[in-house]
């Protein structure tokens, strides 16, 4: 439903099915949108609903349900009159909702259906009071504001200065103090910006309604959305944003009214408890915006106790009908209160688990709902490290204090603009946003920086709201600092000092702490029980396996402490860049003039890598670890062409053995370049050239995992031959990998092993049932190159591509971040059917060869090794049933979140149950 009518629609409709009181509306489905940016494209995206007949015949009939359900009528034709002499007629609200929330990005228009007849008719009338007068002129005003933005493209700071102008005048700090009369000057003023800006506000409510739908679908590509929707991955592949029509209720009305949001639970800690603000006779645009200080949703129960207690119970029967937290905007209309939306509430890390496990001891949910309620954005979040809490008290560096708005430390410099943020972003710089409040325009900016300070503002406002949605270290409301945004200084009540552009700070999201200079990190906080209550969950819910990447003991040590089962992939090339010795060894292996003086160099390397070997299986003693031969094209191992470095390295191969004539060598290094080295001399084909390389490895493998069994170490080796496309290939390497072996136990109880093929290739996922035959007893897909090779993508150069593709709705996704479902996937599941289909049928033949021994079945295991391995939304795709992996290997850090990933997919097919 949410894809339809997106969320905001989706949660009305549900709410009103539930039988909570919202204001009547309709929506207008995302597709319509489709087909407005469609047709917008060729230039009549305005005309589409004039033109559309069908379209705003069924307007007109949610207009006429509006009414019915309101029992009042909408206002019709510019001279219409109030219904009643003294009644302000039902006004209108248009509102943007897509189907994932985009806070602020897209426009809205409210008070819909006033024009100077309808305003003068109430306000005249000897019956409407000096309030009900003043609140009238005030939406007529709001809306003119609104109208004239958001339809009309008016800048908007034409209306701002004309208000900035009358407060001034009348010697007022708010809009509140401004009187019935003021703001009939105001709406006169704003008329005038209209002719000023040579725009016309048409007077007839049905014009006004149709120009605000087609405005709401329009700011679906207005720049600070689309930017929006390139930051947040939730949102690809949207189609558009719905438009909601509802009828208005009015937060503004009188001192008996109030507009509000709350969520149903702690964001921040999870506590069961309303967490929310309201502010009283304001629309719900002025707490959002933080315009004014809120009062905090306890106080509800004092001002409006009738209205608190129902509001209780409806919060209670949402979270028991979305069997979640919910994010709530209500609005109280003279001590009558209305829902006017529910989403799913964002949360952070600890709040995440302990919601998820408090809802299941509650039981409200199951446990396969809460492994799908954390997400794996929320693990990172818990585990990533803040500042010494200790530390902190009575530091005389703590230079403010304001609302912790979103938790988790951030260090930075300061910039005070989106732009500022965002160039700092380009340059590596971390950066601290400092602002007087941000707004949808900030977006780009708040994300480029690692944390977010506003002087203004609530828990619930623009920053803190945004800001939380990312994890994003964030501290609002921070009344002590006073900014000058056009110096880019701050300075901070109590402090001498004033801060400039590119000075060091620090934010405590978690206590609203802003610390001078940057501050140190510690580890993660401890978990409670919660976490590993979850990850418990997870690991009994979750079918595949997860492994990592790790190339070092010391990533070994990470990935089995997050829980790893193995290791998926040592990238062995790595290991010749920790010291100067290693590669110095490697280097005179690639620059090697003939076989005895690349034996001399392999001699030199095989200590290193049988060192880095022992200690990995160390660390992973009983689990597999899977060691990868040599794969990159050799010339990466050596400094730039002509250059110093170059020199100096020939003279140093040439010092030992082999060729000593330092120009031949410098000659062999430029004949090595290639033109298109990702798909040249790599992988397999190295170690078919040049077997002793693979020999040399085999044996540093094989004595390593010996060494370790002698100690009572158990070891799984298993080594992966990489960029194989034909049978043959793995062949060649098996079998020299197979003599190594016997070799290096002759004589002693050989420790089995296993020998796989990395799937890199389009056409080895083509074969893999020749791959199985020719006894590979592992396929690991390396997406990374599968990616590269089925796209013909260049991984090094895409970049500048894929951004124009992504601008331009060719690909929604980053194909090397997220896989591919329809053509890699495709390969993929391919891999995996043929590979099956071939071990069925050689444990069949195996079944009728009564000749052979027991323990020969064939068995292979078929997981991910590339970047995608580690991806959420790739995981939750290999462990689902349509392609249903053995496992996934990714690097360590990021093994708790593939878990959690991993447990998805199966426990998304259990809730469905
Ligand atoms: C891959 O290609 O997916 C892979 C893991 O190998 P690399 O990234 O080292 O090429
Ligand atoms: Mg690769």
């Amino acid at each position: 439903m949410k894809r339809e009518l997106g969320g905001k629609g989706a949660g009305l409709a549900e709410m009103s099915r539930v039988g909570l009181d919202v204001p009547a509306g309709f929506t207008l489905s995302t597709k319509l949108c489709a087909l407005y940016a469609e047709a917008d494209k060729e230039g009549k995206g305005s005309q589409l609903l004039e033109k559309a007949g069908a379209v705003m015949k069924e307007v007109e009939m949610g207009v006429k349900f509006i009414e019915k359900q309101m029992r009042r009528p909408i206002p019709r034709g510019s001279s219409s009159k109030t219904s009643k002499d003294g009644e302000l007629p039902l006004l209108l609200s248009i509102r943007s909702g897509a189907a994932v929330s985009m806070p602020g990005m897209m426009d809205t228009v409210l008070n819909l259906g006033l024009n100077d007849v309808i305003v003068e008719g109430f306000c005249s009338s000897p019956t409407t009071s000096e309030a009900e007068r003043r609140f009238c002129l005030d939406a007529y005003r709001r809306l003119l504001d609104m109208f004239g933005d958001v339809v009309l493209s008016i800048p908007r700071v034409d209306f701002e200065s004309a208000l900035t102008e009358m407060k001034r005048a009348r010697g007022v700090a708010t809009d509140a103090e401004l009187t019935a009369d003021d703001l009939r000057e105001l709406c006169e003023k704003y008329k005038r910006v209209y002719v000023d800006r040579g725009k016309t506000f048409p007077s007839d409510p049905e014009t006004q309604l149709r120009k605000s739908i087609e405005a709401v679908f329009a700011s679906w590509k207005n720049p600070r959305a689309v930017k929006y929707r390139e930051i947040n991955k939730d949102c690809a592949g949207l189609e558009g944003t719905a438009v909601n029509v509802q009828a208005m209720v009015f937060g503004n009305r009188d001192d008996d009214s109030c507009s509000g949001v709350l969520f149903t639970r702690d964001p921040s800690t999870g506590e069961k408890k309303l967490y929310g603000e309201y502010l009283v006779n304001a629309q719900g645009e002025d707490v959002v915006a933080g315009i004014r200080t809120p009062e905090n949703i306890d106080q509800l129960a004092v001002q409006f106790p009738r209205c608190h207690k129902t509001l209780v119970d409806w919060c209670d029967r949402l979270e028991n009908h979305f069997w979640d937290v919910m994010d709530i905007e209500f609005t109280v209309e003279s001590n009558k209160l209305w829902i006017l939306q529910c989403r799913s509430g964002k949360r952070i890390g600890a709040a995440a688990v302990k919601i998820a496990c408090d809802m299941v001891d509650e039981g409200l949910i199951t446990v396969p709902r809460a492994v799908l309620m954390v997400e794996p954005r929320h693990l990172d979040q818990l585990l990533r490290p803040r500042f010494d809490p200790g530390d902190l008290a009575g530091d005389a560096d703590v230079v403010a204090k304001g609302l912790p708005a979103s938790p988790g430390a951030a260090v930075g410099t300061i910039v005070f603009t989106a732009a500022d943020a965002e160039a700092a972003k380009k340059r590596g710089v971390d950066c601290v946003l400092i602002r007087v409040e941000t707004s949808a325009e900030d977006v780009g900016g708040m994300h480029a920086s690692c944390g977010i300070l506003t002087a203004r503002g609530g828990m619930t406002s623009h920053a803190a709201v945004v800001a939380r949605g990312w994890g994003k270290p964030c501290v609002v409301g921070c009344g002590d600092m006073f900014v000058n945004e056009r110096d880019k200084t701050v300075r901070f009540q109590g402090c001498d000092a004033k801060f400039k552009e590119g000075d060091a700070i620090s934010l405590d999201g978690d206590r609203g702490l802003v610390i001078r200079g940057s501050r140190a990190l510690i580890a993660s906080i401890a978990d409670n029980g919660d976490l590993a209550r979850v990850m418990r969950w997870t690991d009994e819910t979750r079918r595949i396996q997860v492994l990592a990447n790790a190339d070092t003991p010391a990533d070994a040590a990470i990935a089995r402490a997050n829980g790893a089962e193995g290791i998926g992939l040592v990238r062995t090339e790595h290991q010749f860049f920790s010291s100067p010795e290693r590669l110095r060894a490697m280097r005179s292996m690639v620059l090697a003039s003939d076989d005895a003086a690349r034996t001399e160099a392999c001699d030199r390397m095989l200590p290193f890598q049988r060192e880095d070997f022992e200690g990995i299986f160390t660390a992973m003693a009983g689990l597999s670890v899977c060691v990868r031969l040599l794969d990159p094209p050799l010339h990466e191992f050596l400094p730039p062409k002509k250059s110093q470095e170059l020199d100096r390295v020939a003279r140093d191969v040439a010092s030992n053995a082999g060729e000593k004539d330092v120009g031949k060598i410098l000659a062999r290094a430029e004949r090595m370049r290639e033109a298109n080295p990702m798909l040249g001399m790599r992988g397999c084909r190295l170690g078919i050239q040049h077997p002793s390389v693979t020999a040399m490895q085999s044996r540093a493998i094989f004595e390593a995992a010996k060494a370790c069994a002698d100690k009572g170490i158990r070891v799984k080796p298993q080594i992966m031959v990489p960029l194989v496309a034909t049978a043959a290939e793995f062949s060649h390497q098996a079998n020299v990998i197979r003599d190594v072996h016997a070799e290096v136990f002759a004589g002693v109880e050989a420790l089995p092993f296993e020998v796989g093929v990395m799937v890199e290739t389009p056409r080895a996922a083509l074969v893999a049932d020749k791959l199985v035959r020719a006894g590979a007893q592992f396929l690991s897909l390396g997406t990374n190159d599968l990616t590269q090779m089925t796209f013909g993508f260049s991984r090094d150069d895409v970049g500048p591509i894929l951004k124009t593709y992504r601008e331009n709705g060719i690909l929604t996704n980053d194909p090397f971040e997220r896989i591919d479902e329809l053509g890699v996937g495709l390969l993929i599941e391919n891999c995996a059917m043929m590979a099956r289909a071939a071990v069925r049928e050689l444990n069949e033949q195996w079944q009728e060869d009564q000749s052979k021994p027991k323990g020969d079945k064939t068995k292979v295991k078929i997981g991910v090794c590339g970047e995608h391995g580690g991806d959420p939304a790739s995981v939750r795709y290999f462990a689902s049933d349509r392609v249903a992996l053995d496992y996934v290997s990714c690097s360590a850090h990021r093994v708790i979140a593939a878990r959690l990933a991993a447990a998805q997919a199966a426990a998304r097919e259990l809730d469905a149950l």
